[in-house]
């Protein structure tokens, strides 16, 4: 026990003493001292750790708690909804909006009559003005949209999905899971590739509540497939006395097919077609904040505002004005100018192309810029992208190193590693950071690491 090499390990008042007076509370210091010791009599490697280098650790580990954990990243990897890093990028109206509700604010405060008012007033008109649909209420997010829909209305009874949409959206958020928590029960409806409005309309009995349809917004069903259009499905719906819910994921409110994507298909369309209730995302082609909405039949929509749900899945006011700015883009016909998702679509190629080659002339000889495709992803608009141009950069240490080197810089750089290659893509960066991701990446080339 004598020479076990952990009883080296400096005590509790040295490091205290090495590190002198801090600015953190006293206890705090105290408590990651102790962590600190606690991790290095753990590790193995730690035997003969220097107190100097524990007290390095303390210290970097103090300073550490009083950075923001969620930062700025510069996303060039080409994905414009990247799910891990935020989604949709918000516009600056949306921004500005959301920071100005971080004060007091009208939330629920009529001030007309300086009576209580309602949040739900806030988006509600805006989401009718902008789908067409009769009423709408927005939550946290779209897996919160669909659970209330299924528990508002399908609770105890059945809910018809085709085989072909029961799937896995992202993150082990399964459909078939989602029913079973509302209480709702699943039926299987068709086959996996091909399912028919009379395989809908067989299943009916007098214990269904609704046609549930679900955007396979992850994954691409091509062959030999059918899936019946929404408006034979509300037909069937209608018929039997049952409500036909679209579960539209990405929730677009324009024409994709003006920028060069495939279509997909809008909120408008799916309410023109009868729809009762469609539900779809804030934060993916929407290009707003994080919220799930909720469209269509004024009756219904009033009943989900009364479900007590409605208080536990209910926005944000941050998010609330975020979505209110974002849906006024729309309104006034300006999502292309001012919503960063369209106006990234948008770009020229000529100007993403002058781009990627400024970034690539950053690095010297090491870049160059050349085609590629920018994804559109966010578990949207499966295998659909547009045209690009990235700047491509090698060097003699690896691509893989130069991805964690553009990690860690001051601003992180998220790129990708294609064919032995580190790639930025302009077109998913605003061009109001060009200057900066040039800065690190000649940052990145004038210190190449120690061969
Ligand atoms: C993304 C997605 C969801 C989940 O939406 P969140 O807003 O992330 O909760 C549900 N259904 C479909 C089809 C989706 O694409």
């Amino acid at each position: 026990m004598a020479d076990d090499p952990r009883r080296k390990l400096p005590s509790v008042d040295t490091l205290l003493g090495m590190l002198g007076d801090r600015p953190e509370p006293h206890a705090l210091v105290v408590n990651t001292v102790r962590e600190v010791l606690a991790e290095a009599r753990q590790a193995a490697s730690s035997e003969g750790t220097a107190a100097s280098d524990l007290a390095g650790t303390v210290q970097s580990r103090l300073e550490g708690l009083a950075r923001p954990s969620l930062r700025r990243v510069i996303n060039a990897s080409g994905v414009l909804l990247q799910t891990n890093l935020g989604r949709a990028p918000l516009s600056d109206r949306a921004i500005a909006a959301m920071a100005a509700a971080g004060a007091a604010s009208n939330l629920e405060y009529d001030l007309e009559s300086g009576g209580r008012g309602s949040r739900h007033e806030h988006v509600r008109d805006l989401l009718r003005r902008t789908t067409g649909a009769e009423d709408g209420i927005a939550v946290n997010n779209n897996a919160a949209a669909i659970f209330m829909v299924l528990q508002g209305f399908c609770s105890g009874r059945e809910v018809l999905v085709s085989r072909g949409q029961a799937v896995e959206i992202g993150g082990g958020f399964r459909i078939p899971d989602v029913l079973r928590q509302s209480g709702a029960r699943l039926v299987d409806v068709g086959t996996t590739n091909r399912t028919y409005a009379r395989d809908y309309e067989a299943a009916i009995t007098p214990e269904t509540a609704a046609i549930l349809r679900v955007h396979t917004s992850n994954f691409e069903v091509t062959g030999f497939t059918t899936e019946p259009s929404p408006a034979e499905l509300a037909e069937v719906a209608r018929r039997h006395n049952i409500l036909f819910l679209d579960d539209l994921g990405s929730g677009c409110l324009v024409d994709t097919a003006a920028y060069g994507l495939a279509h997909e298909p809008t909120v408008q369309e799916a309410l023109a077609s009868g729809t009762d209730l469609v539900m779809f995302s804030g934060d993916k082609l929407l290009g707003g904040p994080q919220a799930g909405l909720i469209a269509g039949r004024a009756d219904l929509v009033a009943e989900l505002r009364r479900h007590p749900l409605a208080r536990a899945l209910r926005l944000d006011k941050a998010a609330i004005a975020g979505l209110n700015a974002t849906l006024q883009s729309y309104l006034f016909g300006r999502e292309r100018d001012e919503i960063p998702v369209w106006r990234m679509l948008s770009a020229s190629r000529e100007s993403v192309r002058r781009r990627a080659r400024h970034w690539a002339r950053a690095a010297g000889e090491a870049g160059d810029a050349i085609p590629g495709t920018t994804m559109v992803g966010g578990g949207s608009l499966p295998g659909q992208g547009v045209p690009t141009h990235c700047a491509r950069f090698r060097a003699p240490w690896g691509a893989a190193d130069l991805a964690t080197r553009f990690r860690h810089a001051d601003t992180p750089v998220i790129g990708r590693v294609e064919d032995e290659a580190f790639l930025l893509d302009p077109r998913t960066v605003s061009p109001s950071d060009d200057r900066e991701v040039a800065r690190i990446v000649t940052a990145v080339f004038q210190s190449p690491p120690h061969l």
